[in-house]
């Protein structure tokens, strides 16, 4: 009896354990699905695992806490068994998929999955080519940089000397909706981010005041109007894009830019800069999706059809940001979307 009801479990393999990865891993397991869930980093969550909370007086629905009750569901999951340090080596479809893990490098498995999700998140653009000092000035840090810095110390300090700083600057835009790098696209979650950061930063450092350069501020959320108006009195908004990022003798940051108010470039100091980076396809994203005969779209990210928004790939769902830049909340209901068309193709 028991290997009759064996037989006639599904089983699926989810590549990638951030939020959409796990979101997807728990959703396919309430469906008495078997799932591989396969991380290539050490640990569960993905990047939003290190992102802080950005609560003040009350919760700005980051999303970032979601993260921790699913990892710890996932965990306790008997239907999900998960490979850290593993990643796909060998895919071979034969209406199911054989596929070949490797784990940490070293010891292969093998197991047989009726359908895959691809979950494997996106890479952050690296701002080093850009005018803006980062490597090369302690100071200038990106968001993800920032967002750790405060959820392991409380609070922003100066990489360089450890001092409160009294001015930081936030650009936005980074390696997003720039032609110079090919990437065209709006990154989504960077304008709510910095301004959610900037709030918290001012609460519990009031001293610091806070500058933030944009060219367009991206509306995330319902309440968001709301938020933005609240914001006004304690973020400087310029809407500029800086030219370059000089150190001054005494260890602060010199950015200059055109000021839209006085229509005259102008030099300006800080204590600290702030690199709004972009959301990019994930590095291996196409190494992977070519294991499973897939291509990606112009953009870098996984292309679906028109008509199901799924890839055309029979057995093969994306969730989470492999399919473009969003946040927590879309991933999670981007995970849902991609569990329920694999249920509808294995006819559950
Ligand atoms: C600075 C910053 C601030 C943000 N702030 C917010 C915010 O306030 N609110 C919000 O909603 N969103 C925010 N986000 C966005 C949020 O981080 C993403 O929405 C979320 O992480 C997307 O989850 P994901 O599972 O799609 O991808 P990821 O988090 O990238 O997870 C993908 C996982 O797949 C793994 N992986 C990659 N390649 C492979 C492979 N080949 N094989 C196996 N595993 C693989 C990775 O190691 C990773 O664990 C922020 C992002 C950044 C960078
Ligand atoms: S949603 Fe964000 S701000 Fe609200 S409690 Fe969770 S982590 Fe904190
Ligand atoms: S969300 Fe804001 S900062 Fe990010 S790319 Fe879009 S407009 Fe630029």
């Amino acid at each position: 009896m028991g290997s009759i009801i064996n037989m006639q479990r599904k089983h699926a393999i989810v590549i990638g354990g951030g939020i959409a990865g796990l979101c997807a891993a728990l959703e396919l397991a309430r469906f008495d699905i078997d799932v591989d869930l396969v991380e290539k980093g050490p640990a569960l969550g993905g990047h939003a695992r290190s992102l802080t909370c950005k609560a003040t007086d009350r919760c700005v629905k980051c999303g970032a806490c979601l993260v921790e009750e699913r990892l710890q569901a996932v965990v306790e999951n008997p239907n999900i068994k998960v490979h850290l340090g593993s990643e796909i080596m060998e895919v071979q479809d034969s209406g199911g998929f054989s596929v070949v893990i490797s784990n940490e490098g070293k010891s292969t498995c093998s197991c047989e999955a009726d359908a895959v999700i691809i979950a494997s998140g996106f890479s952050l653009f690296r701002p080093d080519g850009k005018p803006y000092g980062y490597k090369r000035f302690a100071n200038v840090l990106t968001n993800l940089d920032l967002e750790r810095m405060i959820r392991m110390q409380g609070s922003v300090k100066r990489p360089s000397d450890q001092r409160e700083p009294e001015k930081i600057a936030f650009i936005q835009c980074v390696g997003s909706r720039d032609a110079k790098t090919g990437h065209l696209w709006c990154s989504r979650i960077c304008c709510g981010a910095a301004l959610r950061m900037s709030r918290l930063i001012r609460s519990r450092q009031p001293q610091v005041t806070i500058s933030v350069f944009y060219i367009d501020i991206q509306s995330s959320g319902r309440d968001f109007q709301f938020f933005l108006d609240g914001l006004r009195n304690d973020v400087r908004l310029i809407r500029a894009i800086p030219a370059d990022v000089f150190r001054t003798e005494d260890d602060r940051l010199s950015m200059s830019y055109f000021d839209p108010t006085s229509r005259q470039s102008k030099d300006e100091i800080f204590d600290m800069i702030i690199l709004s980076v972009g959301l990019c396809p994930g590095d291996d994203l196409k190494g992977l999706c070519s294991l499973f005969g897939m291509k990606l779209s112009d953009s870098g990210f996984v292309t679906v059809s028109d008509k199901t928004e799924y890839p055309e790939k029979h057995g093969v769902f994306a969730a989470g940001t492999v399919l473009g830049p969003m946040g927590i909340a879309e991933s999670i209901a981007s995970a849902g979307k991609a569990v329920w068309e694999a249920i509808r193709y294995l006819k559950i």
